[in-house]
């Protein structure tokens, strides 16, 4: 019984201690599958897809269209900048040439363009930094940004 309770102990120390080691899930670096530049998974203008049953990320808009033009059939998704939540990017909403954005992002550099699951959200942001276009859906906005 006492042999019991002390592996016990040491299991619970054991476990406390891996996952303390662990680093958490959001908030890692890793590299932009299309240029290599760091950046973070939970980065407010990061985009990510799935290839071959993997998580890919994104560091920016740019790079997300560049990832899809050679990846037609894999999901995209964007950050919302407001909740970091995963947004499709066919129903998202971007909000685009505001360079005001920039100072906000952690790896601003332009184009600036930020995504949004609403349409409430984007005006909500378009209307504190003061400038920029909200565009609906990700063709759209691959067109808008010429
Ligand atoms: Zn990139």
């Amino acid at each position: 019984m006492n042999h019991f309770r002390s592996m016990t102990v040491l299991w619970i120390l054991l476990f406390s201690l891996i996952s303390f080691a662990l680093p958490a899930k959001s908030g890692q670096t890793v590299s932009c599958a299309v240029c290599g530049m760091d950046t973070k998974t939970d980065a407010r203008n990061g985009f990510e897809s799935m290839h071959e049953g993997k998580t890919v990320h994104l560091c920016s808009f740019s790079c997300s269209l560049k990832f899809h033009a050679g990846h037609l059939k894999s999901p995209l998704y964007g950050h919302d900048f407001s909740s970091g939540a995963k947004v499709n990017v066919e129903s998202a909403f971007f909000l685009m040439k505001s360079s005001k954005i920039l100072k906000e992002l952690e790896f601003g550099m332009p184009p600036s363009v930020v995504v949004f699951s609403s349409r409430f959200l984007a005006d909500k942001t378009q209307a504190q930094v003061g400038d920029g276009e909200i565009i609906k859906g990700f063709e759209a906005a691959q067109k808008n940004l010429h």
